[in-house]
């Protein structure tokens, strides 16, 4: 405003204390720079004192860093599968496809912990092409052997949204295998549809009309907002396991959960809820007319040879 220009600015500040007085100034101003970087994008939060924990974690994410690509090149990431059971006779159809990453020592590293890291640095444009890739295969070897598989959802990060190649690169996967794109269902978190708008909308546009079917991954985890569900035209609502928790208001809860259902279906939308773990669940999730369910009292992650035998 005439010519004033009007910055917000935000510090951050780092304390280390100093106990071994012997210590290099560079390592003394890491380990501030570590506590500093605890207060980025806290509001109100400025300073931060250096912890063994901070340390720790900082290392932990280090060496997910160090070893990433080596692991996507020696295969160590794994696809394992989670089927997904219709409402009607509870039969499987289909199901999600879930990375773990397996380490060498036969440890198995489950994808909250690495995620997170990969979604910082970017190295999840690479894995999640990776699964979709092994997805695609298994589809392709089903359909070469004169099967008619069911289709298998992957998970999209957000962050793959912001990727200028994302929707050519999924294209073009598809084509390299020749499967036809329905095969192909594609989960983008819910988190993704309070971005900003026009990215999503355009994105979703071109996929559907590349033959994709979308869900709306962690409805009701967090920011879920019923004017996406308004303008993005996602055709399943994947309703996220928050809402079968026990609480204290069960009643309440319950009139949320079939309203949502009942909603999703006069716009159009299947449903599926995740996180079924007892036949509770279940039966009022089948009272409600729920299309789908997917969640340990069914199956938990399993790996491509049990999927297959299922
Ligand atoms: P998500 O997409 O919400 O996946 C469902 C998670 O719930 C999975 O955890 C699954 O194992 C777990 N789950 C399924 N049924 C039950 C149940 O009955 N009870 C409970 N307590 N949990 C259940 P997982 O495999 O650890 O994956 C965690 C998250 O990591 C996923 O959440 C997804 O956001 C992300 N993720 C996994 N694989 C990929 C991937 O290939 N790409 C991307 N971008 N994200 C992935
Ligand atoms: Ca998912
Ligand atoms: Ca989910």
């Amino acid at each position: 405003k005439n010519g004033e220009l009007r910055c917000y600015l935000e510090t951050s500040a780092g304390c280390y204390i100093i106990r071994d007085k012997e210590m290099e100034v560079s390592a003394i101003y890491e380990h501030a720079v570590i506590a500093a970087q605890e207060c980025k994008g806290q509001y109100m939060h400025h300073e931060a004192l250096y912890t063994e924990q901070m340390g720790k974690e900082m290392q932990r994410e280090q060496q997910i860093i160090n070893e990433m690509d080596t692991a996507l090149e020696e295969k160590q990431f794994v696809v394992y599968f989670q089927p997904k059971y219709e409402l009607d006779g509870y039969t499987p159809r289909g199901a999600e496809a879930l990375v773990r990453w397996k380490k060498p020592d036969g440890t198995m590293v489950s994808p909250g912990e690495f995620i997170p890291v990969f979604e910082k640095n970017g190295f999840i444009i690479k894995l999640d092409y990776y699964v979709w890739d092994q997805v695609c295969q298994l589809i392709a070897t089903a359909l070469r052997a004169g099967r008619k598989p069911d289709p298998i959802s992957v998970n999209v990060s957000r962050v793959n949204l912001y990727n200028p190649n994302f929707l050519e690169s999924l294209v073009n996967l598809v084509e390299k295998y020749r499967i036809p794109p329905e095969y192909l269902h594609l989960e983008l978190t819910e988190s993704v549809f309070s971005d900003t708008e026009n990215v999503i909308l355009n994105a979703v546009n071109y996929l559907h009309k590349a033959g994709f079917t979308i869900l709306m991954d962690d409805f009701g985890s967090g920011y879920s907002s019923f004017n996406f569900l308004k303008d993005v035209c996602a055709d399943v609502i994947k309703i996220d396991r928050v809402f079968l928790k026990k609480s204290s208001h069960e009643e309440r809860g319950e009139q949320i959960l079939r309203s949502i259902i009942s909603l999703s279906h006069d716009i159009g939308m299947d449903v599926i809820t995740e996180g079924v773990e007892n036949v509770d669940q279940l039966s009022m999730l089948a009272k409600m007319n729920c299309d789908w369910f997917q969640g340990y009292y069914f199956s938990k992650p399993i790996t491509v040879g049990d999927f297959e035998e299922k």
